[in-house]
This record gives C-alpha cells, sequence and structure tokens, in this order.
C-alpha cells in the first residue's frame, strides 16, 4: 500500500513541477514513506533519515540548492512528535490519511513557517482530494479499494496508524482501474489491509462486496489478471470464495494470513477464529479452485506462546501446504493491547529458534510447489528485464517469479513458458514456440 500511496504523492505533487528522480542526492524534495507494522521496520526510519540529511548536506555544499525532508506513513502518524524531536531537520511529517494535503503543506514549508506536523484523521476522505491521473502504469498495477482495520488484533498497530475501515466507492475504483489499464496495466491488484471486508457504495447506493466488484472488474476490455490483497480469514464470504471458481481472470493465488496455529493463540491475539475454521474456508476454496496456490503470514513468539502452542502452528502449516508465506517474530508495538503482556515474553532465543524452524518447513513447501512445476507449461505477464542479458522475468498466475530468456519488445505480453527449473524463490524455463507473436 506504500507503493500505492508514493504514487498518489508524486501525482500531488507533479502540477507543482515536481517529477520523480532515480538520484535521491538530487532531489529538492525527498519523502521517506515509512512503516510502523514492526519494530525493525520503525527503526529504519531513523537510519533512513541520517542518510538523507548528508546528502542534503552535501547537495547544499555543492551549490545545489537545499532538498526538503518529509516523512509520510505510519511512523509519522505513530510517532511524528518523536520524529521531530529526534530528527530536528525534518522539514515535514504526515500521516497516511492527510497526504492529500502535500500541495498545501509544500506551499507552507516554501513560506518558511517551519516544521509541519500532521497527523489528524480528517472528515473526509483523501480519495475525494486525489487527482485522478494515475502515473502508475506499471503493467501490473496497485489499486487501493479499502484501508483501514476495525479488528484490533492484540499485536497490531493498523487500526492506530492507518485509522478506522474506509471502503471507496465502487465507482471510483471502477474508474481507476479503466485509467491505470489505458496506462497499459494488465493486471490489478486490489489492495486494503482488510480488503475482503470490502463494501463500498454502488450505484443505487446499495453496498457493493469484493466479490461484486471483482466481476465488475473483470468485464473491464484489456484487463487480464486480478489479485487482491491483504485478506481476513473471517470475511471470506462464499460469494468471494465462488468468485475463485467463476471469474477467468482472478489469479488462483491468495494470501490469507493465519498468524498461529494454536486456538489459545489466536484468541489471546483476538483473531476471532480457530485454527479448524480456517481449514474449513481453505478445504472449501480448493474445493472450488483446485489449483489455488495459499501463502500465509505467522508469527512466532506471541506473549505466551508455549512449545506446544508452536508445535500447533507446525501442524497447521503441515496441514494446509502453502506456496509461500511470511514469517516473522512477534514484536511488541506500543499502544497495543499485547504490548502490556510483558509478564508472558518469549525470550529472544526462543523466538529465533521458532522462526528458524518455521522457515525451514516453509521453505521445503516452497521449494516442493515451485520443482512440481518442472515440464509443466503456464502463463507469464513479462513484465521486465531481468539481471542477465537477455532475459526477461515476469508472474505466473501463482504470483511465483519466472525467469525466461527472451528479447527485451516481448515486455508486457503473457506468454506460455516450459518451466525447466523450479528453485526456492523462482522458476525457470523458456518460452514455447509461437506461444508470443513478435511485433512486426
Ligand atoms: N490485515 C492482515 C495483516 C496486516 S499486517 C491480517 O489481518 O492478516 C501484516 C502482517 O504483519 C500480519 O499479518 C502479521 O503477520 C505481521 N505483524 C503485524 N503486527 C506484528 C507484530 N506486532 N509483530 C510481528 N508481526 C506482526
Ligand atoms: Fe492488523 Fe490485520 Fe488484525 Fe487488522 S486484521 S488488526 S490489520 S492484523
Amino acid at each position: 500500500m506504500n507503493v500505492y500511496d508514493s504514487a498518489r504523492m508524486a501525482d500531488l505533487m507533479a502540477p507543482l513541477g515536481y517529477t520523480l528522480t532515480e538520484e535521491p542526492a538530487d532531489a529538492d524534495m525527498a519523502i521517506l514513506n515509512t512503516c510502523h507494522i514492526r519494530e525493525k521496520a520503525s527503526e529504519k526510519t531513523f537510519s533512513e533519515l541520517g542518510r538523507l540529511r548528508n546528502l542534503r548536506t552535501a547537495k547544499k555544499s555543492r551549490d545545489e540548492g537545499d532538498m526538503v525532508i518529509a516523512v509520510a506513513g505510519c511512523v509519522a502518524q505513530a510517532e511524528g512528535a518523536e520524529i521531530m524531536k529526534r530528527a530536528p531537520f525534518v522539514d515535514m511529517v504526515f500521516g497516511p490519511q492527510s497526504y492529500h494535503q502535500l500541495p498545501q503543506m509544500v506551499a507552507e514549508a516554501a513560506r518558511g513557517v517551519g516544521h509541519i506536523l500532521e497527523t489528524e484523521f480528517p472528515l473526509e476522505p483523501k480519495f475525494d482530494h486525489l487527482p485522478d491521473e494515475a502515473i502508475d502504469t506499471n503493467l501490473s498495477a496497485f489499486l487501493t479499494v479499502q484501508e483501514g482495520c476495525d479488528k484490533f488484533c492484540a499485536f497490531c498497530v493498523v487500526p492506530y496508524t492507518r485509522g478506522a475501515e474506509f471502503s471507496r466507492p465502487a465507482a471510483a475504483v471502477i474508474a481507476e482501474a479503466k485509467r491505470m489499464i489505458a496506462g497499459g496495466a494488465r493486471e490489478i491488484t486490489l489492495l486494503g489491509q482488510n480488503v475482503n471486508a470490502y463494501h463500498g457504495e454502488g450505484a443505487d447506493r446499495k453496498s457493493v462486496s469484493l466479490a461484486r466488484l471483482i466481476h465488475d472488474l473483470a468485464e473491464l476490455d484489456g484487463l487480464d489478471r486480478l489479485r487482491y490483497t491483504t485478506s481476513h480469514p473471517l470475511e471470506m464470504t462464499e460469494d468471494l470464495c465462488l468468485a475463485h471458481r467463476d471469474v477467468d481472470i482472478l489469479m488462483p493465488y491468495l494470501h490469507l494470513p493465519v498468524q498461529a496455529g494454536s486456538d489459545r493463540i489466536l484468541e489471546a491475539m483476538n483473531r476471532r477464529h480457530t485454527a479448524a475454521d480456517y481449514r474449513r474456508i481453505i478445504d472449501k476454496l480448493r474445493g472450488y479452485r483446485p489449483d489455488l496456490a495459499l501463502s500465509g503470514d505467522f508469527i512466532v513468539g506471541f506473549p505466551g506462546e508455549t512449545d506446544q502452542d508452536f508445535e500447533d502452528t507446525l501442524a497447521l502449516v503441515r496441514a494446509v501446504g502453502y506456496a509461500q508465506a511470511y514469517s516473522f517474530k512477534y514484536s511488541p508495538r506500543p499502544g497495543t493491547p499485547a504490548a502490556g503482556l510483558d509478564g508472558q515474553m518469549v525470550t529472544e532465543p526462543v523466538k529465533s529458534e521458532r522462526l528458524a524452524r518455521l522457515q525451514t518447513l516453509l521453505n521445503e513447501q516452497q521449494l516442493a510447489y515451485n520443482q512440481s512445476f518442472v515440464g509443466r507449461e503456464i502463463d507469464v505477464l513479462l513484465e521486465r528485464e531481468g539481471k542477465r542479458d537477455g532475459q526477461l522475468v515476469g508472474r505466473s498466475p501463482y504470483m511465483q517469479s519466472v525467469f525466461v530468456p527472451s528479447p527485451a519488445h516481448r515486455i508486457g505480453r503473457i506468454a506460455t513458458v516450459i518451466v525447466q527449473e523450479g528453485n526456492a524463490n523462482s522458476l525457470r524455463g523458456e518460452l514455447k514456440p509461437g506461444s508470443v507473436a513478435d511485433a512486426a
């Protein structure tokens, strides 16, 4: 979502004459868009700010003018005052729900009003103030349809930093998708912290579900692939599960975090479902779409997690079988209920050991999954040049990165690839002869 937000900030700055630079050292303005989800992500903000300060000093000493430094995103939201204190050279700090005010803030900064801190949650949704022109002309584009969260998992800062759940009206989403397609997008990923809780307003003022929105988007000419992320198990409604069977362009890949396999821990996390509930949802989805690739998020070392609880997580992973997954050590976040469970903290070495065991299992599953593709033919959206000369990389329907030898002019095509090699993090193969027409 920060990638999407950053693109919108660039849209907002374009009328003021700003363009994106590949070279931070030359920037007249640097916006650091931050993440607060775990301590590690949050701490990075301060080291990156130090780097930006050095670039600014160097730019000034080259007599190339000043560099405005801004901090955006969820660290700005949660620790705005702290940033101003620890990094007083920062000119502007604003949260994820106020970046539409960027042009005013830049004008104020130019008038020399001093430091600007903007971390309110304005009553009008920022989407009403964002310009239309989507500069995201990536072949695979992100489109935010929902933001915020009302679920309040005990470990998570999102409800505090992104605010309450909000869904954009369906018409606004469809209009934006059309602009993205006109700009060259062939694949769109619908984004939300709880994207399947989407309930945007429809034409008749009735609420539109994510499944309905997916059906409507699938009608758009020129769109070949749809995805959505991130979902909560409680919101996997029947119509959404059925969309995986009925909508051709909805790709057979689902990121459905479960966090833990122990019911005791799931309850302490306030996830409001059991491990068996989760498995029932997966079984249903696989009934509708047998080749569905699954991904998940896991937290190890939540306060009070015992060896047995952790074994339950491993057992769930074995039972489900993931195509890929993300796993993290629990990180106490300021202001969240779990951060108050001091007495039950799992020690760092135990967390490390559990994470290593979990990741070993997940990596084995991922490798076996990728190897099961050897000899098969899959469709790949060729997105960009790979690291090696004469090589392109794209995604399979199942989200795997696929490398193929191919001339660059095929970027943007969907080609059939014969898979020759399945590695831990990617596939290698070659284009099926005749599967993609060469440009004249
Ligand atoms: N809305 C999604 C997740 C959004 S946060 C959901 O409910 O599943 C992305 C992931 O970061 C989470 O799934 C969780 O695995 C991880 N995460 C969030 N807070 C964390 C914390 N305090 N410590 C470690 N991992 C955390
Ligand atoms: Fe955080 Fe997701 Fe839970 Fe919301 S549902 S509180 S975003 S982990």
